[in-house]
Formats: C-alpha cells, structure tokens, sequence
C-alpha cells in the first residue's frame, strides 16, 4: 500500500461542494495515468483511457462529511450548519480545521460533565448544543470566518495493527484505490474507461448525476466504503461485512438493487483471480451506483465494489489493509476484463442502433 499517498488523500479537505483542493491533488496524482483529463462545472474530474465503443465508468466521491458555518456570536463561538449525516456523539470534544480567510485550529466544545443537569446526562448531545471554539475574540473570528466558511475534522490517518484509521476514510479509501487501478489498469482495445471523481455524493449523490448524464455507461461500478458491524454487541445476521474478509460487492442498498448479472461478472472474477469476496446487503442508505442505473435513466449495469468499514462516520472510521489491497487487484481485473462481461451483455443501447 502506498501509505503516504493515502495519509496526502485523507489529509486534504473537501466537504460536498468544496472539492477544489481534493480535486487537485487527486488530479495530479492520476492525471499521468489517463488519457485525457477533464473537469465539469459541477466540479467532477473524469480521467479517460482508452478509445473503445464500450463505455465502462467507475465513480468513486471524494467529497467527505464536513460543516459549514452559520453564525459568529458575540463571544467569538462558531455555529454550524453539517454537511451530510453526522450521529452528534461523533462530533463532541473533536478538533476541526476552519478554513476561513486562512486556517484556524478549532475545538468542538460543550459542558463539561460536573455541569450537566441529571436531563442532560440522560441524552446525547443535539448537533444545536454543539459549536466551534478557534480561541480568538469575536472581532478577529468574524473577520476571519464568513459565513458559509467549510469546517472539517482534524484527525490524522494512522496504522493501527493491521488496520487503518482516520476520519474520512469514507470515501478516500476508494479515491486512493482508483488512483492505484488507474495506475495499473490495462483497458482493452473496446472499451473507454472512464474514472470519476465525484462530488456531493454526501448531501444526495449530486454530482454522480451530471456525470453519468455526460458519460452514458454501459457498465458503471461505483466505489465506496460499506458498514462492517463486526464488533461486540452485535448479532452475527446484523454484521453485514467484516474486516479482513476482502471487498464486498453491493447486491442491495436503500437505494440500488446491482445488476445480477454485473454481481456475478464481480464474483466470477474475484473466484478466478483467488481474492475472497464479500457479499453485501444494506437496508438503508445510498452510494453513487443508482446514478448510472436509474436515478438518470441511463439504465447501465451497475454495482458497487465496498470497503468494509468500522464506525463509519465517525473520526475512527477503520479499515483492514488487506481488503484495501485486493479491491485495487479486483477493481483493476474488472476493467481490465469488462470487455469479456460487455460481449455477453444483452444490453442494446439507443446509440448503437
Ligand atoms: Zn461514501
């Protein structure tokens, strides 16, 4: 795993809307890898390879959960408004950054226990309890933080025993894996592939949108981090994924059922190159793969190739190396090959008629 490069990926801000800085560094990391390289007003970066018909598209969002500010009081405190789903526990007593007119370091406050009333001490904190402390006086943060400034969280990403962990590994797991298959990829002489960057993928799978509208796929796999429940207090049917058992390819979320026929080009290849594969059930909840299936009526052979991830939105989301590496080796067979499975494909797209 190339460590450094994932620690760069982490580091770098960029909460939905806000991508600018991701964007580059993500640019330039793969850029040299592509073909062509291009940037849509959304702010989406699709680097292509490949002069093919076959058009195979893989999306993975580098936006992450992030704040914005609202409001300066007259003691110099922040509000915030948060930006995708944040469990208000996850942000109490964290640092963030402030990027306002420069960087601020900045705490997550509230009362301390010895001050709690017995109510308070009863429930968890409501995201309205919360605000960010930068230590300066109200004139100089005012001056500094207009409203609208984007706020993240401070947490640098480590090794961990045979884990990673950081926050915002939801979704840079899966930006850094489609730097290293665009690096290794060989696409063959059918098909264009199309590697996405996407944005706002957190606040609705926003820029997905626009992006599958532009590209038309005829096969779309989205990349993206998946719940591993694998923890105590929890039942073995209520796991969904674990750690260190490989990727997992999405069959179902709340907002996609994959193609069965795409689930099983993923497992037969997965089989064929001996990487253990998880399957993966959600009840709830989405990922940019709906965009190219049917949110824009495209109607692509799509699914998801997911991350098994501990504590996911939080600041200690973790991640098992292993798994990491074989969704590179996967996700790099798949495109090398996607030729195979679009022969077969019955699909008969307007365009070709
Ligand atoms: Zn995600």
């Amino acid at each position: 795993m190339d460590f450094n490069l994932l620690k760069r990926i982490v580091k770098t801000p960029g909460i939905p809307g806000f991508e600018q800085q991701i964007r580059s560094l993500v640019s330039s990391e793969a850029a040299p890898f592509g073909d062509s390289v291009s940037t849509d007003t959304m702010g989406n970066l699709i680097i292509k390879k490949g002069a093919g018909k076959k058009r195979v598209m893989a999306a993975a969002h580098m936006d992450e959960i992030g704040l914005m500010t609202t409001y300066v009081d007259e003691q110099g405190f922040i509000r915030f408004h948060t930006l995708g789903g944040f469990d208000p526990r996850t942000l109490f007593a964290q640092r963030v950054t402030v990027l306002g007119k420069k960087n601020l370091p900045g705490v997550l406050g509230g009362k301390p226990a010895h001050v709690l009333t017995d109510e308070e001490k009863k429930r968890a904190p409501n995201i309205d309890d919360l605000f960010i402390d930068v230590g300066l006086p109200a004139s100089k943060v005012k001056e500094l933080v207009p409203v609208g400034t984007p706020v993240v969280r401070d947490r640098s990403c480590i090794r961990m025993g045979d884990l990673v962990t950081a926050k915002s590994l939801d979704n840079r797991l899966s930006v850094y894996c489609l730097i290293e298959i665009l690096k290794k990829v060989t696409v063959p002489d059918d098909i264009s592939f199309f590697a996405v960057f996407t944005v706002q993928e957190e606040v609705g799978l926003r820029g997905v949108r626009v992006s599958a509208e532009t590209i038309r796929p005829d096969a779309g796999l989205a990349m993206d981090i998946t719940i591993a429940n694998d923890i105590p207090g929890v039942s073995a049917q209520k796991k969904i994924t674990e750690l260190g058992k490989g990727p997992a390819v999405k069959i179902m979320d709340g907002s996609v059922i994959s193609s069965p026929s795409f689930v099983q080009y993923i497992e037969d290849t997965a089989n064929q190159h001996d990487i253990s594969l998880q399957r993966e059930i959600l009840t709830s909840g989405g990922t940019d793969t709906p965009a190219m299936q049917y949110l824009t009526g495209i109607g692509a052979h799509v699914s998801c190739l997911s991350i098994p991830t501990r504590y996911v939105h939080s600041t200690v989301e973790s991640a098992h190396g292993s798994d990491i590496d074989d969704t590179i080796t996967l996700g790099t067979h798949l495109i090398s090959q996607a030729n195979t499975f679009l022969q077969d494909s019955d699909v008969v797209k307007a365009t070709d008629n």
